[in-house]
């Protein structure tokens, strides 16, 4: 077995010393911005919030803390919505749009990307027309309900000039840097098996509707499969194929997959409450995953020849535990958004394409593997992928 990593032990040794060896700048770590000096931004990325709701708020906070990137415009249905965006975050009054009068965005050079953060089912919709106004575009995860919509998304992009990107936020967060490069590298040997697995407890049917633990009223746009193209597979689950994918750096070439119980068949008469499926890859290994609105789990686990590394609570919004056979994993907590988003404007700012893995090439490549796994849960049969 390769030698555990300098990345690794010095992880083992506190937070301070371990900024430096990330491309990463955005780790919130005092000691190692005081040490390293950084590239300033002489323009930062000006970006418009396309659907203000739950997410946005934190895509907010994370352009708050931004070196490379600023809240310089909203869409938005509700009037009262914008008045008090406006005034939290001093957006100009001509950056501020609704869904009808959203294309003249294109005459407005204030606005260098469109960051849609609206329920899945709408995602097609505006990454086109925003790529049509001539501006950049990161849509939210899952890219879209569809492969054929990912498809079209991706062509509009590529005939207007435009990037794009898909909003996951884990590729620049330390912890999945350290799983992957695990993985991949082989650290531990060949990964045979993974188990990823993402769930929230959204309900409980003891508590009066309004309850805080009740998280969506029955007009969720999560519950209705027009808007959102699925349950938590389209939601969570995603998460969970992303990250067997890395660190195995593999493709899945064929699925099994169950639908899990419904405990609440008012809530979920439309999708899915739970479901599990089993990714079969190239090199043999296994990925089992599970995802849910009826219960609650966060982690990963990945058993290689000469070890394990696993991270849980590992897939959320953290701040995230790893172990290893060999030790802790210990990296910075980091604003998740934050760097996302400063990884992603430092390259259009350069004009540099972004990276493969984390465009609409990627984002398609997910919701083929979603396809598959509810084609596997309704038929009973394996499925196929990338063969
Ligand atoms: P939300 O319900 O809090 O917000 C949705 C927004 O869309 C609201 O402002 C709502 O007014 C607006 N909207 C416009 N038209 C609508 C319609 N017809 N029906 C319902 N809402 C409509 O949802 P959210 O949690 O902010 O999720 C938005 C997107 O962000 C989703 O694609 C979701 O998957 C994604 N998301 C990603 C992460 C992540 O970890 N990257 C986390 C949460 C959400």
């Amino acid at each position: 077995m390769p030698p555990l990593s300098r990345r690794l032990f010095i992880g083992k040794m506190g937070l301070g010393a371990c900024g430096s060896l990330f491309t990463g700048i955005n780790i919130v770590d005092a000691n190692v911005s005081k040490k390293s000096p950084q590239l300033i931004p002489t323009k930062k990325l000006n970006i418009a919030l396309c659907g203000l709701g739950n997410y946005a708020g934190m895509l907010a906070e994370g352009l708050a803390s931004s070196q490379y990137c600023r809240l310089a415009g909203i869409v938005t249905g509700h009037p009262e919505k914008a008045r008090q965006w406006q005034k939290d975050y001093s957006i100009e009054t001509n950056s501020i749009y609704n869904y009808e009068n959203f294309d003249s965005i294109q005459h407005n050079p204030s606005i260098d990307l469109v960051y849609v953060v609206l329920p899945n089912g709408m995602h097609k919709e505006f990454v086109i027309r925003a790529a049509k106004a001539g501006k950049h575009v990161i849509t939210e995860k899952p890219m879209a309900t569809s492969v054929k919509d990912c498809l079209e998304m991706i062509e509009a992009c590529n005939k207007y000039n435009v990037q794009l990107a898909v909003g996951y936020r884990l590729h620049f967060e330390p912890y999945h840097l350290e799983i992957k490069r695990l993985g991949q590298e082989k650290v531990f040997g060949q990964v045979r098996f993974i188990e990823g697995s993402l769930g929230y407890k959204t309900y409980d049917t003891n508590l009066p509707p309004d309850s805080k633990f009740n998280r969506f009223a029955p007009s969720e746009w999560r519950l209705c499969k027009s808007k959102s193209g699925g349950g938590p597979l389209m939601d969570l689950g995603i998460y969970c194929i992303q990250s067997s994918r890395y660190v195995l750096g593999e493709e899945p070439i064929s699925v099994t997959a169950q639908f899990g119980t419904i405990n609440n068949s008012v809530r979920f008469a439309e999708v899915e409450e739970s479901i599990s499926w089993q990714l079969r890859f190239p090199s043999g290994a296994i990925a089992n995953g599970t995802t849910s609105y009826g219960f609650n789990i966060d982690r990963f686990f990945a058993s290689a020849d000469d070890g394990f590394f696993e991270l849980s609570p590992g897939l959320s919004y953290g701040p995230f535990q790893g172990k290893t056979s060999k030790g802790d994993l210990v990296f910075p907590t980091i604003n998740q958004q934050a760097t996302q988003l400063d990884e992603i404007g430092k390259l259009i700012l350069q004009n540099k394409p972004l990276p493969k893995h984390i465009t609409g090439e990627e984002g398609i490549k997910d919701i083929r593997i979603i396809e598959a796994i509810y084609k596997s849960a309704s038929t009973g049969k394996a499925i196929q992928i990338f063969q």
